[in-house]
């Protein structure tokens, strides 16, 4: 029995343009957050800031973004550890409030961009552009964006059996829409809640809802663009990934991408003491509380046998 949800695949090889409504939607994903982002810029010149604000906007930060690296990326693209479905559904709630993409999605370019990598097929490397300073723009550009609007070998339907096999993720995924309206909603309610104003409400959208998106989307993305460009190569792999610190941080453990590359189904992406990964401690502690398990990471022999010589 098929539980395949996608009708529109086509054969293995052939490169599939963006629908026009895809790319009118993924412009005004992309752009209306950046727009509240100058907004809200030019606003705090003229104001300030409240701390109600800024808590909005951490708080919704850390709750999509984890949603983004611990769900999406190691959870249901990587399947680095096992959970119920109270936690299965709340990493994928988390993750479509971050606006990149219904879940089956997501996890289908990403799979494709790991077995491709910088390779290819590989829907958003950086390479490939020309040598030079401007050919590294333009790949940075490349992997960053202007992906989102190409032809891709983009196969759901191959990419992700095993997730559509579950009802729950394929479900989450299908509600999609449901999620970004949650997503607007929930500091916009708390904002105007603990504020008890209307104006409270709309800071709440704005710092909480679209400065938040326009953060978690330039953070994920910068994985994509930055993380194969610009860092260090401790482990071998089949691509050009890097570790980069500042991603590192900002997005919460993924900026370790050259050991994520080593390691694809490592839970664990900060391998050393001093490389912060704050996904890695929220599985750790997740895992002590006993809501996952089967936690994966590498062995320290594996970990020996594909370090490169320095
Ligand atoms: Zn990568
Ligand atoms: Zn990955």
């Amino acid at each position: 029995m098929t539980h395949n949800i996608i009708t529109d695949d086509v054969d293995d090889h052939a490169l599939v343009a963006p629908s026009l409504v895809r790319r009118v939607f993924t412009l005004i994903a992309i752009l209306v957050p950046l727009a509240g982002m100058i907004l809200a810029m030019a606003l705090l010149w003229e104001r300030g800031f409240a701390w109600v604000e800024l808590a909005l906007f951490l708080g919704m930060y850390v709750a999509t973004g984890l949603g983004i690296t611990v769900g999406f990326h190691r959870l249901f693209a990587h399947k680095s550890f096992s959970c119920g479905p109270v936690v299965t559904a709340t990493l994928g709630i988390l993750g479509s409030m971050a606006v990149e993409g219904p879940l089956l999605r997501w996890v289908s370019f990403h799979r494709c961009h790991h077995q491709h990598s910088d390779d290819e097929g590989d829907p958003h490397s950086p390479h490939g552009y020309g040598g030079g300073f401007w050919g590294s723009i333009k790949g940075f550009w490349n992997a960053h964006i202007g992906w989102m609007f190409k032809p891709a070998a983009l196969r759901i339907n191959k990419y992700t059996p095993d997730l559509q096999r579950s009802k729950l993720v394929r479900r989450i995924s299908l509600l999609f829409p449901l999620w970004v309206l949650v997503s607007m909603l929930v500091p916009t309610v708390l904002g105007g809640v603990i504020s008890l104003s209307w104006s409270g409400a709309l800071f709440g959208f704005l710092w909480g809802g679209l400065v938040r998106i326009a953060f978690v989307h330039h953070v994920t993305w910068s994985v994509n663009s930055i993380c194969h460009l610009w860092g260090t190569r401790p482990y071998q792999s089949n691509d050009l990934s890097r570790n980069n610190f500042i991603v590192g941080v900002l997005a919460f453990g993924e900026g370790w991408h050259n050991n994520h590359h080593g390691f694809p189904t490592s839970a664990r992406h900060g391998l050393k003491w001093w490389q912060p990964d704050l996904s890695w401690t929220v599985i750790w502690i997740l895992s002590k509380l006993g809501l996952v398990w089967n936690v994966r990471l590498p062995s320290a022999e594996r970990l020996a046998a594909r370090r490169r010589a320095s």
